[in-house]
């Protein structure tokens, strides 16, 4: 077994609004937040898409059409801000692309970014193909490599560096802290996709941060019924307000039931988040034993090239995801996935039940996942149960091979 990875500080669990309680109590009781007129435990969901007007003209509740702002959405932002040290706040967008992409189009023409080889693959098409048409340049280059991070920076051109940890579908970690530093020395941003740690493992702001997204499709909502995405921010400056606008004026803002939903999930998510990376450590440990598997990339694992780095700025666990490598090349890997009868084949992550995904298929030409990898999203089943699924098709698949 690994350790289990040292928290930074005394006051790393704490939550800033209530120094005293924890976040997971906070995030167990939304807050606990009342609602005034029936003293219910749980707040209402408030789908009312325009607001009466005052006899002045003004909109003294503050909220005047559903679009900019809805009530539900924002109990569940206050959850995500308070989860991730936000002192800006959270913004609930429609999708994971919706928010990160938000964040793109904050750029001015001109500007220049920096984003990781490994990223969710959505999103660098979306990058290599917008950024022409929207006028800012990019350089890809590997962000857990700080030297080639710092070697892309073109200073005072470099307004955004965008990295994913641990990075989708290889897990390779990037030193947040250390990549904040590079980016704010050349004056520029960071962003971070944080989808793969959860604000349970890890808290980019507090590493040096400016955003944090996440797709809070994936372990935030958890129950693979919710498409839905949130930034968070450490400042309310003018980058992170002209991010408002355009959730505002694009109309990107999450629908009030989605909100309502992810809440009553993000309740949960900490006893979500504890059970499925201990699974994926135990799946990590026992796969990487297995003589139909050549390697288990997990960051968790003591060996794994990110896990120095991981053990730093992860805490309790090293997340839900991991990826194998299986004998027999592109075909053995198919042919796994072809045989599971307990993880289920499809796309996404981050949900309680286990998923299995042949990745490169998915990305096609030009990604980098190789052709012989299987990713696995662990869900909250029984470990046992989940080993032997996949044991039994990974021998299966290669007594056919
Ligand atoms: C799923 C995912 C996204 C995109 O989020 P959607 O909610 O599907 O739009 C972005 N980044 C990562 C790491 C993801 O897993």
């Amino acid at each position: 077994m690994s350790q289990p990875n040292a928290p930074q500080g005394p006051s790393d669990s704490r939550s800033d609004a209530a120094p005293d309680v924890t976040r997971r109590s906070l995030a167990a009781q939304a807050l606990g937040r009342i609602e005034p007129e029936t003293r219910a435990v749980v707040m209402p969901l408030h789908v009312s898409t325009t607001f009466i007007r005052d006899p002045d003209h003004g909109y003294s509740s503050g909220y005047c059409y559903a679009r900019p702002d809805n009530a539900t959405v924002r109990e569940a932002e206050a959850v995500l801000a308070m989860l991730e040290g936000a002192a800006a706040g959270a913004l609930l967008f429609g999708s994971g692309m919706a928010a990160a992409t938000a964040v793109f189009g904050a750029l001015e023409p001109g500007d220049h970014v920096v984003a990781g080889t490994v990223m969710y693959w959505a999103l660098k098409r979306w990058l290599r193909e917008e950024a022409p048409r929207r006028g800012f340049t990019l350089t890809f280059v590997e962000t857990d490599d700080l030297d080639a991070l710092r070697a892309a920076i073109k200073p005072g051109r470099t307004k955004l560096v965008w990295i994913e940890t641990p990075g989708n579908p290889l897990w390779t970690v990037t030193d947040i802290a250390a990549a904040a530093e590079i980016a704010h020395r050349a004056g520029a941003r960071l962003a971070v996709d944080s989808t793969a740690a959860s604000p349970v493992h890890t808290r980019p702001l507090e590493l040096g941060a400016d955003i944090v997204m996440h797709s809070a499709t994936k372990i935030l909502n958890g129950h693979s019924d919710v498409v839905a995405g949130v930034l968070a921010g450490a400042q309310a400056d003018t980058f992170w307000e002209r991010i408002r606008s355009i959730r505002a004026g694009s109309g990107g803002i999450l629908g009030p039931f989605e909100a309502y939903l992810l809440m009553r999930s993000l309740r949960t998510l900490h006893l979500r988040a504890a059970a499925q990376s201990a699974g994926a450590l135990r799946l990590a440990e026992r796969l990487s034993g297995h003589p139909h598997v050549t390697r288990v990339l997990y960051p968790g694992l003591p060996d794994d090239p990110g896990h120095a780095v991981a053990r730093r700025q992860m805490r309790d666990g090293f997340g839900f995801m991991l990826s194998i490598r299986v004998a027999g090349a592109e075909a053995g890997a198919i042919a796994t996935a072809a045989r599971v009868r307990l993880w289920k084949r499809a796309t996404s992550l981050g949900g309680v039940e286990s998923l299995i995904e042949h990745r490169a298929s998915v990305e096609g030409p030009g990604s980098p996942c190789p052709t012989d990898l299987l990713r696995l999203s662990t869900g909250i089943e029984d470990t046992d149960d989940l080993y032997g699924d996949l044991d039994q098709a990974l021998r299966a698949a290669h007594a056919v091979a």
